[in-house]
């Protein structure tokens, strides 16, 4: 594997560890959480492979520069772009990480649980680790003691920041922590960091299963800090406010039956510092936590928004998609602020259409929509959550929220991003929705190909028509739950043309990411 090249794919990005603003309270909680961040940082890096602190040592030893930036990006010398090839001879992956003794599988795994129904519970936890014993029988450990002391060292850090917090939220969230991390119980914690109200918005522990990817149950331990971007904030807050409304002005009436469920805040912060999972391959620009069933169920879950990573996403790779996909006419329009905005509106439309409804096989039952649509919902609503964020724009302007001209902006930046999302190839999961907005789109007359120049055009007079259009057909397939309508359509739509095939190898050069620098770095 090339090295320098497979650096080349990530840009390096300064983020902002400015505090000036703060107060010196909120500066001394930062300290402590950043000595905590780096305890996450090295729990992650020993889940992912058990070899990677030696690993990293030797590198730093031999002073392998090139190679040390692309472990650390990675969290391990397996390159997480090439199906985690090892870039580092000698070293293969286990699917299940450092999770599962290096040689079981998932029909060992399995057959244990059936035959020892009781210890289904601790070997199915999120926040265990599976060993053998002396004899060679598989075990359960829970994290509070296979990382005992460095979870006990974090509590106490987290005690400290608690102790010094002035915000009572933040005081609340951090000392609940302390005590989850020792207890293996995140539920406190989860809980009161729903109830967040803080200009420090830090999030500490296990949270995402992605890395095991041989049962998809053991949880990675990251740390993601950030401060709350205020301008975004009261947007958002207006948003919220006006989100009735939004609910009137959809393109087909829609008669709710009970409620949607709970409510799901949506915050807008600027990355302060991310370490552990949270950072290892591409950079996330949003996370919706916590995944336990048990605060959902309580109080919802909560989106977060990482603005500044935004921003330099768009800067530094989607802009440049942009600039080569079209016409100067047409991706002047666009910036980071529409680019953004939309972003925004496609989170807030998740939570605007048909939640419940008359279960298509029994009238008498209510079922949600995501229950009637089965495997086919996930991309019916994400199609929906972008083609209304793009519809709502336009009532947003009309209401003076937007300055004039505004809405148009937002929807070409929407079309705009099927570009950004296809890159990584068109049978991906997360190009579905995208590919069905584009065939759509080309359908109505908005989008089209000039194979001369290959670049694509935009008519603007058919753009709001043909959003309308694509919107109230997806939110008719959710407020029918009509199953078979949603499965031809997507088959309908979901074919690529062949012009896509053709632009994605154009952009191939494009850096795919940015790659974080932190002044005050836990790596
Ligand atoms: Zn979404």
């Amino acid at each position: 594997m090339d090295i320098k090249h497979e650096l080349s794919r990530f840009v390096p990005a300064t983020i902002s560890q400015d505090t000036t603003d703060l107060e010196d309270w909120e500066k001394a909680v930062l300290d402590k959480l950043f000595d905590a961040s780096k305890i996450m940082n090295n729990i992650f890096l020993t889940q992912v492979y058990s070899k990677n602190p030696e690993i990293k040592k030797k590198l730093i030893e031999e002073g392998d520069t090139d190679k040390l930036k692309l472990f650390n990006q990675n969290y391990g010398p397996f390159n997480r772009l090439q199906h985690n090839e090892s870039f580092i001879e000698g070293y293969k992956k286990p699917l299940g990480a450092n999770f599962y003794p290096e040689d079981i599988t998932k029909e060992e795994f399995e057959n244990f649980l059936k035959e020892n129904p009781k210890k289904k519970e601790e070997f199915k936890s999120h926040l265990t680790i599976i060993r053998r014993d002396e004899n060679g029988n598989l075990i359960a450990i829970p994290y509070s003691i296979v990382y005992k002391e460095q979870l006990e060292r974090a509590s106490e850090l987290i005690k400290e920041a608690s102790d010094i917090s002035e915000n009572e939220s933040l005081k609340n969230y951090l000392s609940k922590l302390a005590v989850a991390f020792l207890k293996n119980d995140y539920l406190e914690s989860d809980m009161a960091w729903m109830d967040l109200d803080s200009r420090i918005e830090p999030l500490l522990g296990p949270y995402e299963v992605y890395e095991d990817e041989l049962m998809g149950l053991k949880a990675c331990f990251e740390a993601i800090i950030s401060i709350r971007d205020k301008e975004m904030t009261s947007q958002l807050k207006k948003l919220e406010s006006i989100s009735e409304e939004l609910e009137k002005n959809l393109p087909i009436q829609i008669v709710h039956k009970e409620k949607r469920g709970q409510y799901s805040p949506i915050l807008a912060v600027n990355l302060w510092l991310s370490a552990g999972d949270g950072r290892a391959g591409i950079h996330f620009t949003a996370f919706n936590l916590p995944n336990d069933e048990r605060v959902r169920t309580k109080k919802g879950s909560k989106k977060v928004m990482l603005k500044n990573i935004g921003r330099l996403k768009f800067e530094n790779c989607t802009e440049k998609i942009i600039e080569r996909v079209f016409e100067k006419n047409i991706y002047e329009k666009i910036n980071f602020n529409s680019f953004f905005t939309f972003v925004v509106l496609h989170e807030v439309s998740h939570g605007i259409g048909p939640g419940f409804i008359d279960d298509p096989a029994n009238s008498e039952k209510q079922i949600s929509v995501n229950e009637a649509l089965k495997e086919k919902y996930p991309t019916i609503e994400e199609c929906k959550a972008d083609a209304l964020g793009a519809y709502n724009s336009y009532y947003l302007e009309e209401k003076g929220m937007y300055e004039k001209g505004f809405a148009e902006s937002i929807a070409i930046s929407y079309i705009a991003g099927i570009f950004r999302a296809i890159r990584f190839g068109l049978k991906e999961a997360h190009a579905g929705g995208n590919i069905i907005a584009y065939t759509f789109l080309k359908e109505q007359d908005v989008i089209s190909y000039d194979s001369e120049n290959k670049k694509f055009k935009i008519k603007e007079q058919n753009i709001r028509k043909g959003i309308t259009a694509l919107a109230k057909e997806l939110l008719e397939i959710e407020a029918t739950g009509d199953y078979e309508r949603a499965k031809s359509f997507i088959s309908k739509y979901r074919q690529p043309p062949t012009e896509l095939k053709l632009i994605i190898k154009e952009l191939e050069d494009i850096p795919v990411d940015i790659m974080p620098q932190y002044e005050k770095d836990v790596q």
